[in-house]
């Protein structure tokens, strides 16, 4: 797994002029992005953690791009004016860790050349194409093994040309490291890194190898006639060819799973792999770190995790966090059917439970359940975050608090709210905490985890048993004993999944997330309203992921063909039935943009107004 990348990004640029007389090379734009901007966003979907740009000239570009990408690092060649790339590379070199993709900074490229340098199996490889015509190539020679032999920008240098050099290689670090010794032995600082990969390899320090794409859609762009060729010819091939790969979009407004994007889709698309092996293990521990930093401190929290849905994951939670042994006592609050669901769990585990029932729709009362662990009956509270039956959100920054007031241990389902609002669990008073892979965080179903506070984890140590796979307990100690592998076979592709929904909520953050989710409830709203609409939960007790409305009065309305209008425009909607309420719901979760619910809008308008 490539986790590092490098873009080469200090030079002056300066064959291309006035272009580049406020601003570096990469930040000239194709159809409105800064090409190493699109460069970036290519490796980020192809799951690369974090990027380190080797700056020079007018370092503050990337600076500021830095600022807009949380995974990217600035390293600064403050001698940038006389050196050449590899002194660059040099400069970076503290920062790279382990295997990782090197990029010059002035390229257009289709992304599949990164799958391909990533799939091979080899460790050193340049990436090469067949005849570019630039008027600039840079030519490759390799042996018969494909082992680069020289590298030159003179043809007459170089006999039989197998390939001309693109600008972006993967190089271990070990390789790395030759390089960097060479060139210091070397001291030439106008060297490039190529030629320093040339010289590494003729003498033999390191297998270094060239692949080469004959027909491959890519260009450097170096003066003004390059970049009319890759406006003109080359950048349309490239978004051809990347179009080619695109998955069929449809919108799931359901309450999930829900939407992801075409990069989580890919990322189960890897070497298969055995999770008893100590990368997947890695794997594993990554995501149950990133997990717990979303919402809380790693040290105090840890995460643990099941290959089940979230049912799964609140069975564990609730079967393993209540001692039926000591005869202790749950209280569950079921103000909805998820509410309702994890009573019922509690009811299959002969547990001693008592059910607080409030209206699905309306704001618990908030002394009703203070009066209820005063009683002091209770050791544990059960209660969901957000109740997706009706896009209710309880107030757990008052409940929680007050239940450890009075010595409960809290249990929340938070399912359909993780990741979709920023929250703090040592705030919110949580002890343990459930959650899914496939709602808010946007990768596929599959993995159910739990967030536990570690000592409320040590409380539960000693408890009675009562299942064998879904002990929350003894899957934590086989985490922690066995280097975070799974007790039992876990969905390995959904992992890979995971990690790259990750790595896009890393970058995105919870909080934009959450802007991104109440604009789509406001134009929804804004909708409804227009429309004369009604939600079935008052907006001050909405959560603005889920919203529940009631059907419109016209006897020609119907569930079934409002959505099957909307699934025929590529939105799934979802009904929901309350008592006897009927309402359809609509999600606000996963991969969604506003312009998207404002196209859902106009279909819902559309339908609404065939009704009169
Ligand atoms: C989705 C969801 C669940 C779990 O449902 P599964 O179908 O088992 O994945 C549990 N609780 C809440 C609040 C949910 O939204």
């Amino acid at each position: 797994m490539i986790k590092q990348a490098v873009i080469l990004a200090a030079g002056l640029g300066s064959r291309l002029g006035e272009l580049t007389k406020n601003m570096p090379k990469g930040f000239l734009q194709i159809d409105g992005v800064a090409i190493v901007e699109n460069s970036i966003k290519k490796l980020i979907s192809v799951g690369v953690e974090e990027i380190i740009i080797g700056t020079g000239y007018k370092a503050e570009f990337y600076e500021n791009l830095a600022n807009k990408y949380n995974c990217i690092k600035t390293v600064y060649n403050k001698d940038y004016e006389k050196t050449s790339s590899m002194v660059t590379l040099n400069v970076c070199k503290q920062f790279i860790n382990n295997d990782f993709l090197l990029l010059e900074s002035d390229l257009i490229y289709d992304k599949i050349g990164l799958f391909v340098l990533i799939n091979d199996e080899r460790s050193n490889v340049i990436l090469s194409s067949g005849k570019t015509y630039s008027g600039d190539e840079v030519y490759l020679s390799v042996n018969n093994n494909f082992e680069l032999v020289s590298v030159s920008k003179d043809k007459t240098k170089i006999q039989n040309p197998f390939a001309e050099l693109v600008g972006i290689s993967k190089i271990t670090k070990n390789t790395l490291n030759e390089m960097c010794n060479f060139y210091e032995k070397f001291a030439d600082i106008k060297i490039d890194y190529e030629n320093v990969l040339e010289q590494i390899s003729r003498q033999n320090l390191a297998d270094i190898f060239v692949r080469k794409i004959e027909y491959y859609a890519w260009s450097e762009i170096d003066n003004e006639t390059m970049l009319q060729t890759a406006i003109n010819e080359i950048y349309p091939r490239i978004k051809e060819n990347e179009s080619l790969l695109n998955v069929r979009r449809e919108i799931l407004l359901n309450p999930g799973p829900a939407t992801t994007t075409d990069s989580v889709k890919y990322a189960q698309v890897i070497a298969d792999i055995c999770p008893r092996e100590r990368e997947f293990g890695d794997l594993v521990k990554w995501c149950t770190d990133e997990l717990t930093n979303f919402v809380a401190d790693n040290n105090k929290y840890t995460c643990i995790m099941f290959a089940c849905s979230g049912t799964g994951v609140d069975e564990a939670m609730i079967s393993s966090c209540v001692n039926t042994n000591a005869n202790q006592k749950l209280l569950v609050i079921d103000n909805g059917a998820y509410g309702a669901r994890l009573a019922n769990i509690a009811k299959n585990f002969n547990m001693n439970f008592d059910v607080i029932k409030s209206s699905s729709y309306e704001a618990l009362d908030i002394n009703v359940l203070e009066n209820a662990f005063k009683t002091g009956k209770y050791n544990a509270l059960a209660i969901v975050y957000h109740e997706t039956t009706t896009g209710l959100l309880n107030p757990l920054e008052i409940i929680c608090p007050l239940a450890k007031k009075y010595g409960l241990i809290t249990i929340v389902d938070a399912i359909s709210a993780y990741a979709g609002m920023p929250m703090d669990l040592e705030k919110l008073q949580i002890d343990f905490m459930s959650a899914t892979s496939n709602k808010h965080i946007g990768a596929m179903a599959g993995i159910g985890f739990v967030i536990a506070k570690k000592s409320a984890l040590e409380t539960i140590k000693n408890y009675q048993r009562k299942n064998y796979y879904f002990d929350l307990y003894e899957q934590y100690k086989y985490f922690v004993d066995n280097n975070y592998q799974l007790r039992f076979t876990p969905p390995v592709q959904s992992f890979y999944a995971l990690r790259q929904a990750i790595l896009e909520t890393k970058i995105e953050t919870i909080q934009k997330r959450f802007e991104r989710m109440q604009k789509c409830h406001q134009i929804l709203l804004s909708a409804l309203e227009n429309l004369a609409l009604e939600c079935l939960v008052k907006k001050e007790n909405q959560s603005g992921f889920i919203t529940a409305i009631l059907p419109p009065k016209s006897n020609k309305y119907s569930f079934e063909n409002l959505h099957e209008v909307a699934k025929n425009n590529g939105f799934t909607i979802y009904p929901g039935k309350l008592g006897n309420i009927d309402t359809f719901r609509i999600a606000n979760m996963g991969d969604i943009k506003p312009s998207e619910m404002q196209k859902f809008t106009l279909i819902l308008e559309k339908y609404i107004n065939s009704l009169n």
